[in-house]
């Protein structure tokens, strides 16, 4: 456990004892994906996370990488795994109780084992193979939210996030090459919502390693802004070398430095998620009536 003093405040004031949500429910789920290496999702999904439990929220993270970054960037050791993602796609593990506790409270994480990196292999033949995480994860469940850290490929562990969740956070490096790629993502993504999962959106698209010292990081931004309009959040994620120091320290930028501008940034992404959440709720409540 990190020492309470190292805590920022915001987490000293969630109620005591709240770890796991009192109250079983359906999570709402989301995936932060794209199929580009390197763009800042393992950053995304641990620090979004860590900011979600700073308001109250119960969070069970899931890394679905066979490299295994968000686990190790929460201060998981290989060794203390008892279950994996890898179990939860092949071995029915109930996700209330794989989710190991992290040094923030309110985050669980179920982490990547090395047996994930045969997975894609297995699902191949496996039964209802683009469902195994929708059917474990879509119980009630002692968690406000579920975030799903994704591979950099379209593989058939991307494909089972996209089938299970509710909603995709797209991170995009402000890079030249940015945008390549992006439209068979967003077919994938539609392909997903027309053949099994009809409630599937995009969340948001999320500008990050903003360089403002460069005018390429502009006019790229200027770019995915006029191609993706309001889906892009108006929170840019700077470039910032704490949030790329933080996980060898195992921890979320957000506690190995909350003053930094990397960590302010995702606390306003997150904000700014919330706000949009309940936009989200409202349009799924009416489709239902
Ligand atoms: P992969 O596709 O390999 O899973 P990813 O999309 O998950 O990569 P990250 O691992 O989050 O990307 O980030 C790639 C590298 O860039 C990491 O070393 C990370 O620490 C660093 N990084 C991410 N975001 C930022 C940022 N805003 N500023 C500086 N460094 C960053
Ligand atoms: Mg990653």
């Amino acid at each position: 456990m990190v020492k309470k003093s190292t805590l920022p405040k915001v987490f000293l004031r969630r109620p005591k004892n709240k770890g796991k949500s009192a109250t079983l429910k359906i999570p709402r789920l989301l995936a932060v994906a794209n199929q580009k290496g390197g763009v800042g999702k393992t950053t995304t999904a641990i620090n979004l996370a860590t900011a979600l439990c700073a308001v109250g929220k119960s969070v069970l993270l899931i890394d679905l990488d066979p490299q295994g970054n968000a686990s190790t960037g929460l201060g998981v050791r290989r060794s203390a795994i008892r279950k994996s993602s890898y179990d939860l796609l092949f071995e029915n593990a109930n996700p209330a109780e794989a989710g190991v506790a992290t040094k923030v409270p309110g985050l669980y994480v179920l982490p990547s084992s090395i047996h994930l990196s045969g997975a894609e292999i297995e699902l191949v033949t496996a039964e209802r193979r683009e469902f195994r995480l929708r059917e474990t994860l879509r119980q009630p469940l002692p968690y406000d939210y579920v975030i799903i850290d994704c591979p950099p490929s379209l593989n058939l562990l991307t494909l089972n996030a996209f089938v299970a969740v509710d909603s995709v956070i797209v991170p995009l490096q402000c890079e030249f090459y940015a945008l390549e790629g992006l439209s068979h993502l967003t077919k994938t993504i539609e392909r997903v919502k027309r053949t099994y999962n009809p409630n599937l959106s995009i969340h948001g698209v999320l500008l990050t390693m903003y360089d403002r010292r460069n005018n390429l990081s502009a006019m790229v931004a200027d770019d995915v802004r006029k191609y993706f309009g309001e889906t892009v959040y108006k929170t840019v994620i700077p470039r910032n070398v704490r949030l790329s120091e933080a996980p060898s320290f195992g921890l979320p930028a957000i506690i190995y430095d909350m003053k930094s501008p990397g960590a302010h940034a995702y606390i306003q992404l997150a904000g700014e998620i919330l706000r949009r959440e309940k936009k989200f709720m409202a349009a799924n409540t009416q489709q239902v009536a």
